[in-house]
């Protein structure tokens, strides 16, 4: 197929890369940002709207509602390109209220809308072993089924209404940001009780305690190695999704309200390009004891 591919970053850039080895033709806009590698393996063109004319698949891969918006209907977006029959697959995270609206309006053009937000981080990317959560009609599922594919593994139609992907997105985040808030906690008590907490990692990834998490972020908070990977900003973009629907629909989310503080405290410290494995340090901070 032919594939715009808009959105090259930590995540797009593999992304972009394994569609490329799957034997697709991946037309990428003119960035400053965009390294020699992308250029030479895909086809650079002057704009996103150039992008889009060339493709029969437009993915985006950017980092908030607003970059999408400013990609979709901004001054040099891509909507005056887009014809009748084309596809747009939203992989980035954003807002699943305005997902709704950009699908909506995508479709006035005659084009189908998928919104197919990811997880499995960096690693996953680079693997091709994503979790890719859709929302969208059926049929737009089944014609980019081998396009998700070539980048994931775990890939669920969530739900035939756009939105649903970003709606299970936002669920996920709630879940890995407790998951990094728990294993980061039990470390720094560990740690101050004296035990080795590299010792105690290896030993909870044997227990029912042990997750991905633990295995992947818990040793990034034993190593100290804290480039992202995901970065602050963008899991606290997610959990004000979630905080904000939640408030929308009048219900609580308590500890997802609190692992955005500890993200906030983070941030203060001037840390929110660091991983979000990083959130340690505030449980640090309250402990007076480092990892
Ligand atoms: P990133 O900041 O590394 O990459 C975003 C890219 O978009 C950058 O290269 C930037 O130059 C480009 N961009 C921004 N505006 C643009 C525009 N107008 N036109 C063209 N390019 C533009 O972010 P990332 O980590 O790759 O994340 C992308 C999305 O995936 C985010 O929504 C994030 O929440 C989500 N996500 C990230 C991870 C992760 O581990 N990094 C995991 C799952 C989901």
């Amino acid at each position: 197929m032919k594939i715009g591919f808009i959105g090259l970053g930590i995540m797009g850039r593999p992304m972009a890369s394994h569609l490329k080895a799957a034997g697709h033709e991946v037309f990428i806009p003119e960035r400053a940002s965009l390294t020699q590698e992308l250029r030479d393996a895909m086809t650079v063109l002057p704009d996103a709207a150039a992008v889009a004319e060339a493709a029969e698949v437009v993915i985006l891969m950017l980092p908030d509602t607003p970059d999408v918006q400013a990609v979709l209907f901004g001054p040099k977006g891509i909507e005056p390109a887009l014809r009748k029959g084309q596809l747009v697959i939203d992989m980035s995270s954003i807002s699943p209220t305005e997902t709704k609206g950009f699908a909506e309006r995508v479709g006035r053009k005659g084009c189908d809308y998928l919104d197919a937000p990811v997880s499995g981080g960096e690693v996953g990317a680079k693997q091709a072993s994503l979790t890719i959560m859709v929302g969208g009609p059926e049929a737009a599922f089944q014609r980019a089924l081998p396009l998700f594919q070539a980048m994931g593994k775990n890939i669920t139609l969530v739900g035939e209404s756009n939105g649903a992907g970003q709606t299970c997105k936002v669920a996920n985040q709630i879940v890995v940001a407790l998951t990094i808030e728990a294993v980061a906690e039990a470390l720094v008590f560990a740690s101050k009780a004296g035990a080795d907490p590299a010792k105690v990692r290896q030993a909870l990834m044997g227990g029912l305690a042990t997750s991905r998490i633990l295995e992947l972020h818990g040793e990034r908070m034993i190593k100290r190695t804290f480039d992202p990977g995901f970065r602050i900003r963008l899991h606290q973009k997610d959990l004000n999704l979630a905080l904000q629907s939640a408030k929308d629909l009048g219900m609580a989310l308590p500890h997802t309200a609190s692992a955005q503080q500890l993200f906030s405290a983070c941030v203060a410290e001037g840390h929110a390009d660091l991983d979000h494995s990083a959130m340690v340090h505030a449980l640090e901070n309250l402990a007076a004891h480092k990892v």
